[in-house]
């Protein structure tokens, strides 16, 4: 068994089906999580026990393919046990390190800005090969904020997410707080509604990148399947019960979405909702089939004037095509 997958419950369960006393789980996590220890290193176990871990579980992280690192961005290529690759990368802020995180071989939600979604999705990726970018990426510098916003649709993936959120707060676990979690999602409706399942506050954020059915439907596909109004009803019901700030992502599409009449009809969608806009800087790639905004302050400058609390994106990690919908992913 993969370690990396395991909730803490699973590990103590384990425990208890060998005759053991499933206390053991909480030093084996702290040990391998907040110690980074080897399991042959950890002095509260016997050689018996030691044993019974190493033949049952494997520790292995994925195989490093390629990194780039331009000094703020550091964008590594894994290779998963089965051979298949994806990208993961760290963005330096002043404030700390970010890492996001990948949670799928390729994307089947189509997105037309996004370089990922025209992979097609290849499999999920499991709780632990989440996991291990975090540990892999770990080595690399000390990360403080996880964003799960890498190549695939979490929400598509949902029972892997939910026990990679398990690991990664667990407070014998990496112990990051909801606070430090934020989870990205392109409006997959019935799975937003899923989202007490998870036991941790994380953040909220929410692709919208076009404020009307007939907007969104052309560059996002989802939007066919789940409309701006029930998204955004959604949305609003899990602010309200979990009184979170949710972030709507925007990317400024050239001519496309970033009118001043799209900001005015943004502000409307979005008003009444603890939120705020992230405003996206496209990045074209060599097959880009959109433009740069170069309109981008005009609709920033609509969107405050209507009460909106709006911001830019920083941009990371552009010259090594490691920015927002430049990550790709291998098959082989
Ligand atoms: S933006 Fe996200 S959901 Fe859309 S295609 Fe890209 S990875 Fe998939």
């Amino acid at each position: 068994m993969d370690f990396f997958g395991m909730t803490l419950a699973s590990l103590e369960n384990f425990f208890h089906q060998q005759g053991e006393n499933k206390a053991k789980a909480k030093i084996l996590f702290k040990s391998v999580y907040r110690n980074r220890q080897a399991v042959e290193n950890i002095a509260e176990f016997s050689d018996k026990t030691k044993q019974l871990i190493m033949d049952n579980f494997n520790f292995d992280l994925p195989k490093q393919v390629t990194m780039q690192d331009d000094g703020k961005t550091a964008k590594a290529l894994l290779s998963f046990s089965n051979g298949n690759k994806a990208e993961t990368v760290i963005m330096r802020h002043d404030y700390g390190a970010g890492l996001c995180v990948s949670t799928q071989i390729g994307c089947s939600m189509g997105c037309k800005f996004c370089q990922s979604g025209k992979l097609k999705k290849r499999r999920d990726l499991t709780a632990g090969e989440m996991t291990s970018q975090v540990l892999f990426m770990r080595q690399y510098c000390e990360i403080k904020h996880i964003s799960i916003m890498g190549i695939g649709e979490p929400l598509d993936n949902f029972d892997n997410l939910k026990d990679f959120i398990e690991i990664l707060s667990c407070p014998y676990g990496l112990a990051f707080g909801g606070k430090n979690i934020t989870l990205s999602t392109c409006g997959i409706i019935p799975q937003i509604k899923r989202l007490s399942e998870i036991n941790c506050q994380f953040n909220l954020a929410v692709s919208l990148h076009a404020p009307t059915d007939e907007l969104r439907s052309q560059i996002m596909p989802i939007n066919k399947k789940y409309g701006i109004a029930e998204l955004i009803e959604t949305v609003k019901e899990y602010s309200d019960n979990y009184g979170k700030r949710i972030a709507f992502e925007y990317i400024l599409l050239d001519g496309i979405n970033d009118s001043a009449e799209n900001a005015v009809q943004l502000a409307e969608l979005i008003k009444g909702i603890n939120c705020y806009v992230n405003l996206i800087p496209y990045n074209e790639t060599e097959s880009s089939e959109f433009k740069r905004s170069k309109n981008a302050d005009i609709f920033f400058d609509t969107l405050k004037k209507s009460g909106v609390n709006a911001i830019f994106r920083r941009e990371f990690g552009t010259g090594i095509k490691a920015a927002c919908g430049q990550l790709s992913s291998e098959y082989d």
